[in-house]
């Protein structure tokens, strides 16, 4: 189980992510980033049953004088609140985890998020290693360093930039998720693509049929991809000042559908911004930048993916508008975009004319 790939995000303290299939059985790998002798595994518990047994086995033949403990929430979104924190912080007080101590997020980006913020607080901050299961995590939530829970007032409200000391994706976990799951990742991946990487875009197009079927090898290449881009955007503008935004193309639309229509239901993250790519790019077309060609080719794109293009029925473009002034994204300039110039090409562009985005 040796790694496909490995690249090395430039950050103030650089760091890999590993890809391929088995690697969480890789005791070495694992063990690699530890500096101390206490583990705490956070996970879930759709993913436990399936993962949890194999890491802690690995990790302990690897390193037998180590305390590791086990500490899982429910699955969801919904989990990833303040008092599963607590839980968190609660469990590495348990274990007596010093500050050389690590935690190891095994999941979505809900465990990766809440167990990365809890890293971020514990004791001023200690190592997190990022073990995603989902693609969305591996092509995103795992890579860049951004931590956070939601409370009822909003999602990702309370949170800190902690960036992780490994990220160890294990390709093989992609063949348990649902279909519906691994779709909503590809969402992510198109995005990349659409944004800066045209060839990338293009090789998406050509190769859809064996990504959708889970073909190992062809993850790998799309999720290294991925990577590259998101670690080299987050490596220029860590912080989020300039550049970074990019990475929000097809969000502004996409989390005004999933606050309008409820977390709980209806179209999940990914999907989401597929529709939310595609108003991005027809509001591109409507403001002069990119062609109707490419935000149809765009389209066709997202169908072939098996991904949603359609605002789902029944949410007002007003209630939608009024959901967009209230993102913490949009700033005081009114109403902020990614727009699209085409493959592999976008751009910030603020004070957005609010009769065009409602004709969208
Ligand atoms: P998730 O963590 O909820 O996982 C989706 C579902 O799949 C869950 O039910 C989970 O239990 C299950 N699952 C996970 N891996 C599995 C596997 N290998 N086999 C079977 N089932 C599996 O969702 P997600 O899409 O991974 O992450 C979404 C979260 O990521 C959101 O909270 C979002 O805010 C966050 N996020 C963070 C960043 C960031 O930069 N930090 C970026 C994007 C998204
Ligand atoms: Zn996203």
């Amino acid at each position: 189980s040796t790694p496909l790939q490995t690249l090395t995000v430039a950050a103030a303290t650089p760091y890999p992510i590993h890809i391929g299939a088995g690697l969480l059985d890789d005791g070495a790998l694992l063990a690699q980033p530890l500096r101390g002798r206490h583990a705490l595994i956070v996970s879930d518990a759709n993913i436990a049953p399936l993962y949890a047994d194999r890491v802690e086995a690995a990790l302990r033949a690897a390193r037998p004088e180590l305390h590791i403990a086990r500490h899982l929430i429910g699955a969801g979104e919904a989990e990833k609140t303040l008092a599963n924190f607590s839980g968190v912080i609660d469990a590495l007080a348990a274990l007596g985890a010093s500050r050389d101590g690590c935690v190891y997020a095994l999941g979505g980006g809900v465990v990766g998020d809440l167990a990365g913020f809890a890293a971020a607080c514990w004791m001023r901050g200690i190592d997190i290693v990022q073990l995603p299961t989902t693609l969305l995590s591996m092509v995103d939530s795992s890579v860049g360093g951004k931590t956070a829970v939601d409370i009822p007032q909003g999602k990702n409200l309370v949170g800190a930039f902690h960036i992780p000391r490994a990220v160890i994706a294990d390709t093989a976990t992609l063949r348990t998720l649902p279909p519906r799951e691994l779709r909503a990742g590809l969402a992510e991946v198109i995005k990349y693509g659409a944004i800066v990487d045209a060839g990338f875009l293009h090789w998406l197009d050509a190769h859809h049929a064996a990504l959708l079927t889970g073909d190992d090898a062809m993850l790998a290449e799309a999720i290294a991809c991925s990577c590259q881009h998101k670690a080299a955007i987050t490596a220029r503008d860590p912080l989020e000042h300039g550049e970074r935004a990019l990475l929000n193309f097809g969000h502004t639309f996409g989390h005004a559908i999933e606050a309008e229509q409820g977390y709980a239901e209806g179209l999940n993250h990914g999907e989401a911004v597929a529709v939310g790519m595609l108003l991005a790019a027809r509001l591109s077309a409507a403001l002069g930048l990119a062609s109707w060609t490419d935000a149809e080719a765009l389209r066709a794109l997202l169908l072939r993916f098996g991904l949603p293009v359609d605002v789902p029925a029944g949410l007002a473009p007003e209630a939608l508008l009024a959901r967009m002034r209230l993102d913490k994204k949009v700033q005081a300039s009114g109403l902020r975009f990614i727009l699209w110039d085409g493959a592999g090409a976008a751009r910030i562009v603020a004070d957005v004319d609010e009769s065009a985005v409602l004709a969208v």
